[in-house]
């Protein structure tokens, strides 16, 4: 299965991403692990992207691209990825789209978490990473309103977005992503 999670900071995309994967067999690819690690090994990427990072700005369109489109071509990608925060812009899954069609593939489903903006705030601010401060975690998700909205819009014209209240639990969330999943197509996740 070919799945792209979408939710705001602190939704809880990274540890349902993780389950997600697990249950399925497939790769978890998260563009901010990604640019994470470029940034704290000082790769030539990390470098031009660190700052832009730590403010929470989005990083410019094709280096992010660039970073999933290697990694796709791995083989542990032939049957399946579940990608974690890309796309994040209309461009972005317009790009991905143009990736995937040049292998004939195409995504199965677009899982959007939606979370209340006071629950999102007080868990970031209980998370600690390095951009988890107040001033980044409003741009973040001023970013997130502004550009993933239209997103959103893509991908629900396209008929594959479904949507999870991402209130309660991890386990409660798990299970309403469980049986999105088994609704949407025949595949079962335990
Ligand atoms: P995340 O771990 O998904 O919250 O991403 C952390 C940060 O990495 C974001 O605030 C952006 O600076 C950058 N980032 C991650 N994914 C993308 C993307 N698809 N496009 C642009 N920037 C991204």
């Amino acid at each position: 299965m070919r799945l792209v999670l979408v939710g705001p900071p602190g939704a809880g995309k990274g540890t349902q991403s993780e389950w997600i994967a697990d249950r399925l067999s497939i790769p978890h690819l998260s563009t901010g692990e990604m640019l994470r690690i470029a940034v704290s090994e000082g790769t030539e990427l990390g470098k031009l992207v660190g700052e832009r990072l730590a403010r929470g700005e989005l990083v410019p369109d094709p280096l992010v691209v660039d970073l999933v489109d290697e990694r796709l071509k791995q083989p542990d990608c032939v049957g399946g990825f579940l990608l974690d925060g890309f796309p994040r812009t209309v461009e972005q899954a317009k790009m991905l789209h143009a990736i995937l069609e040049k292998r004939k593939l195409k995504l199965d489903l677009v899982l959007q978490i939606i979370v209340d903006a006071k629950v999102l705030t007080e868990r970031l601010l209980h998370r600690g990473r390095v951009d988890d401060t107040v001033e980044t975690i409003e741009n973040r998700f001023w970013v997130y309103q502004t550009e993933t909205m239209t997103l959103l819009e893509f991908y629900r014209e396209q008929q594959i977005l479904r949507t999870i209240d991402g209130d309660g639990t991890r386990d409660e969330i798990a299970n309403r992503i469980r049986s999105t999943i088994s609704n949407f197509s025949s595949t079962n996740i335990n």
